[in-house]
């Protein structure tokens, strides 16, 4: 209509390369590549504009003049192809296909040889001279015609086809006669009549319009729906579907002909080889369907030296072209090389980084470009476990190795049982398949790993699997797989659903039983990447370690320095809880010291330990935090206790020592460990002194309890009532550096206060600190170098940033605490009772535990930080707790002048990645 003058179609030749919101990514590269002059077919995109114009309009109607623009397209194609739409001589095809703006592989379907009808399939057997190959295009259209515009089930024409198969008695499609085809086109169009109760539409042209609603109509589809759930497609990354119309090129027109997939270098490793597979003789989805299995791409120079030059030669263009490894389709017809499509390469962490570092080595892309390409999330994969090199195991399948790293879990054979057994019921699952679909991607999501017996490394299960990060052993063809009876049958022996299996996607082998893993070591050109973002990184990374073995990880993954230890974890060490214990239970400061001077080599040893790790990076330590309670027994279990030894010395009167022996053997482990020490000897003396220490306890633990002990008596709060714990800790940081100190060794101690709120608290601490220090002084004749900070994890700690920051050389910030403090939410009550709802309903975007509140949270650490630095500029600020290590919260502490993040030590390469990325995108800004 004329009042609408919106253009809404686009040649190849005139659409927008760089515009996939409106073109979708398969149209705009299809533009792109025809721009740069690659052979791809002719064609023209329908924008995604059209397709919500479409999906808006209430009597799903084209939005008006759109088709009068399509027919105008078309017209134009026929005079670029000599070819007539239609025509009863060299009749024009097309396939029509969808494309978003964000790659959803197989989210929705492509009708290929479009245009086919009586007339124009005498013209295709005329032009081509080829009867079988006509049927052949014929039989298929009708197929996924039926299936996709007209939604006809599948099933119906795979039945057919195994009658037209049976009859003619063969068991490969290649086999099959131009009659053979005929007759099976014949049953198809017969098969739409009986489903759709109307003929099969013979004008080429209508067929085109009821395809280009098809597709548009699948953007509203549930399977697409579900997919742009599940990996949070918003309307702002993708809306909607354009629409590609593509003259058709033909694989399968002999042995001249082919069609593949390929990827400009291998996307299990990031090997740079030209990585893919192809069929001789076959059309588009022949290789991604795993109907026939296909030839490795390196088999095609023996097939067809010319078109593996030419193929090569693609390979280079598209790649210094996108300065990206890309992941396209061709299909050779009578030896003429067409590109089909190009999008960029989905690959696992691995070969993500190792093409970063190589393409940037080639020139290809900078070193900024080579960081920016790696998401920082997906470094965790390389982290994944694979099989203990040192389990003796054998194999009792292989497959092709089509998505690395390894899994265990119980082999299931379909998707919805897979998802009611991992995703419901929380058991590790391996989903099992013949080959997987579309419609399988929510088992996919449940599952630790996939396993087909059919197609190959561009399959389905393979490219989903890859991009999930899930290993996958794809067409392991020595297992049959049988969905109904749950089993799959391998040789002579089989595994049923239950039964737990082992993946190795790396090697392609397949396992029965539960087989150890063990972590990964960097890769060279990990490590090559990380220095790099090292080098552009503003903000340090640190790492939560509370152990000199885990302090030595926090090393080797790059982290400089310990931003967290945690003294209470020190304390739980099973030697170390009984005198804590002691200290705890303890009724006069007397005791308590004589329990504390026990402690306080043992903490003395542990920094030196820790200390002489990290030597020369800084180590910040945190005083005791939790409530004291947190070590003692659970009040009902020494109730318990309790009255088992009542009971106990009472049945130990005039026992025999057999008697008295098989008594104690009946008793709980606890209350027998308890009572071990008495040599077996059920002495009632000696038990009721067992049970008035227990006594002491529970009066103890019953005293100590607290209604909200997070925001009890903990931290600061609880150093100050009991001075002598926080003293025995900072005695044992300084007496352990000065002993570094004296030993040569370069050490940075810092003593952080937890749950400070006022500076009152940091001033009584201090001076602790500066008195024992003064005492160490004075004895050594040397000053020892440290610094005193404050966690800041209270909301008035961050209203008093300036007071605060009087007392001490730096912050740290606590948001976990912080966080629970700015929502007064209880992070366990929050997270189990309404914060699901809260998010499923955004009445809150994110969970804040998890993702840091940028706009509260966040804004109290923003001001900490001003305020903090307007008294003392150079005031050290950092992060520790689960966000810092966290690439969004990471580059909002870089943003607001954060000094380090600290986190636990496997997300140091994230956070180093994620800190190098805040940088660059700043510097970008
Ligand atoms: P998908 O998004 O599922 O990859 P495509 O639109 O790329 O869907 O098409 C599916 C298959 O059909 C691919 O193998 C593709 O190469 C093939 N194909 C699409 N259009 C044509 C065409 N015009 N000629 C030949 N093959 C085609
Ligand atoms: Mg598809
Ligand atoms: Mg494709």
């Amino acid at each position: 209509m004329a009042t609408d003058s919106k253009k809404r179609v686009f040649a190849f030749e005139e659409g927008d390369g760089k515009n996939k919101h409106l073109l979708g990514g398969k149209g705009a590269n299809l533009c792109e590549m025809t721009q740069i002059g690659l052979n791809v077919p002719p064609g023209f995109v329908l924008s995604t504009e059209a397709c919500l114009d479409f999906l808006a309009s209430p009597t799903k109607d084209l939005p008006p003049g759109l088709w009068e623009e399509v027919q105008a397209q078309m017209t134009a194609l026929e005079k670029k192809t000599k070819k007539g739409f239609g025509a009863a001589d060299e009749p024009l095809l097309v396939s029509v296909r969808s494309g978003s703006a964000m790659s959803m592989p197989g989210m929705m379907d492509t009708i290929l040889n479009l245009g086919l009808n009586a007339t124009t399939l005498k013209g295709v057997i005329k032009a081509t001279g080829d009867e079988r190959f006509g049927y052949d295009a014929y039989r298929r259209f009708i197929q996924l015609f039926g299936k996709i515009a007209l939604n006809v089930d599948d099933a119906y024409f795979d039945k057919q086809f195994e009658l037209v198969k049976k009859a003619a008695g063969v068991k490969e499609d290649v086999a099959l006669s131009a009659s053979d085809l005929k007759d099976a086109a014949e049953r198809f169009l017969r098969v739409v009549q009986e489903q759709t109760g109307r003929p099969f539409p013979e004008d080429p042209y209508e067929q085109l319009l009821i395809a280009i609603k098809a597709v548009f109509g699948s953007w509203g589809g549930k399977r697409a729906v579900d997919y742009r759930r599940q990996f949070n497609i918003t309307p702002a990354m993708a809306n909607g579907t354009a629409v590609n119309i593509c003259t058709m090129v033909f694989g399968n027109r002999g042995d001249d002909s082919g069609t593949g997939v390929g990827f400009t270098r291998d996307p299990g490793t990031g090997e740079n080889v030209l990585y893919g597979e192809y069929l001789v003789n076959a059309q588009g989805e022949d290789v991604v369907a795993g109907i026939r299995t296909p030839k490795p791409l390196t088999s095609l120079k023996a097939d067809m030296p010319e078109m593996a030059k030419q193929l090569d030669a693609l390979r280079d263009r598209l790649e210094s072209h996108y300065k990206e490894v890309q992941d396209f389709e061709f299909t050779i017809e009578r030896n003429i090389l067409y590109c089909l499509q190009t999008r960029n390469g989905k690959m696992n962490a691995v070969a993500q980084v190792r093409t970063s570092v190589e393409m940037e080595k080639q020139g290809i892309i900078t070193k900024a470009q080579a960081l920016l390409r790696v998401a920082p999330e997906s470094l965790e994969q390389m982290l994944f476990p694979r099989l203990d090199p040192k389990a003796k195991v054998t194999a009792v399948a292989s497959g092709l190795p089509a998505s690395p790293g390894a899994a265990s879990g119980i082999a299931v054979f379909d998707a919805d049982r897979a998802e009611m057994l991992g995703k419901e019921q929380g058991f590790k699952v391996i989903l099992v398949r013949e080959e997987t679909k579309p419609e399988d991607i929510h088992g996919f999501f449940a599952s630790e790993g996939i396993l087909t017996s059919r197609g190959g490394k561009t399959s389905h299960a393979a490219v989903v699997a890859r991009g999930m990060g899930k290993c996958c052993v794809a067409g392991a063809e020595g297992i049959h797989v049988d969905v109904d009876k749950r089993i799959a049958i391998v040789g002579d022996t089989s595994f049923k659903e239950g039964d737990m299996i082992t993946l190795d996607g790396t090697s392609g082998k397949v396992y029965l039983g539960e087989i150890p893993t063990v972590e990964p070591e960097f890769t060279d050109e990990l490590v090559t990447l990380l220095t790099w973002a090292d080098e552009v990184a503003r903000i340090k990374v640190m790492a939560n370690s509370d152990t000199p073995v885990d302090a030595r990880r926090a090393l080797k993954y790059g982290a400089v320095g310990i931003g967290l230890a945690r003294t209470e974890r020190m304390f739980n060490d099973p030697a170390r809880l009984p005198i804590v214990i002691d200290m705890i239970v303890a009724d006069t400061q007397e005791e308590r010291q004589e329990a504390l001077d026990r402690l306080l080599p043992l903490q003395q040893k542990d920094f030196k330990a820790l200390f002489e790790v990290m030597s020369p990076f800084p180590v910040v330590i945190r005083l005791l935090d939790p409530p004291i309670h947190e070590f003692l027994p659970n009040e009902n279990t020494l109730v318990r206790e309790i009255a088992e030894l009542q009971q106990l010395a009472k049945n130990a009167h005039g026992l025999t020592a057999l008697g008295a022996a098989m008594t104690l053997m009946q008793a709980s482990d606890k209350v027998r460990a308890d009572v071990d020490g008495l040599r077996r000897q059920l002495d009632p003396m000696l038990v009721e002194e067992v049970i008035v220490k227990k006594e002491r306890m529970l009066r103890k633990v019953r005293s100590l309890f607290e209604t909200n002990p997070m925001l009890g008596h903990r931290g600061v709060r609880l150093g100050i009532s009991f001075p002598e714990i926080y003293q025995m800790q900072i005695r044992a940081i300084l007496e352990a550096a000065a002993e570094c100190q004296n030993e040569g060794i370069e050490v940075h101690p810092k003593i952080k206060v937890p749950q400070v709120c006022t500076a009152e608290e940091l001033k009584i601490v201090k001076k602790w600190v500066d008195a024992i220090h003064d005492e160490i002084k004075a004895r050594t004749g040397k000053p020892v170098k440290f610094q005193f900070g404050t966690m800041i994890e209270v909301v008035r700690a961050c209203m008093r940033a300036e007071t605060l920051a009087e007392q001490s050389e730096f912050f740290s910030f606590g948001t976990n605490d912080l966080t629970q403090a700015a929502f007064s939410f209880s992070r366990e009550d929050a997270e189990n009772k309404f914060l699901p709802l809260y998010t499923q309903s955004e009445v809150l975007q994110d969970n804040p535990f998890e993702v840091l509140d940028e706009k509260g949270v966040g804004k109290l650490m923003e001001l900490a930080v001003k305020w903090g630095r307007s008294v003392k500029p150079d005031l050290l600020v950092g992060i520790c707790g689960e966000h810092g290590g966290h690439p969004a919260a990471i580059a909002f502490c870089d943003k607001i002048g954060l000094d380090y993040v600290s986190c636990s030590g496997p997300r140091v390469p994230v956070a180093r990645l994620a800190a190098a990325h805040a940088a660059l995108l700043a510097a970008k800004a």
